[in-house]
């Protein structure tokens, strides 16, 4: 059984989604997925999850604008 990338649920049939920047294939849900493409509000940009957070909290990075957004699109922290 196939578990989803973002939420760790197991996936009743497994749905492969293929992130064009990513070469692996991930099991994920496609509502988790669209979740996960966030954007910036800011530059509209393409939001990353980081490999690791500075700060400890779940959330997003935009390359272009060196924002920290937390889960509720909150921009929390400038990364230099
Ligand atoms: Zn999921
Ligand atoms: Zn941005």
């Amino acid at each position: 059984m196939a578990e989803c990338v973002f939420c760790h649920q197991t996936l009743a049939g497994v749905q492969d989604v293929q992130p064009t920047s990513v070469v692996v294939t991930l099991h994920a849900h496609p509502a988790c997925y669209a979740e996960y493409q966030k954007t910036c509000p800011q530059c509209n940009q393409q939001l990353k999850t980081p490999f690791f957070s500075v700060l400890k909290l779940p959330g997003y990075v935009c390359d272009q604008c060196h924002m920290f957004f937390d889960t509720n699109m909150r921009p929390l922290a400038f990364l230099p």
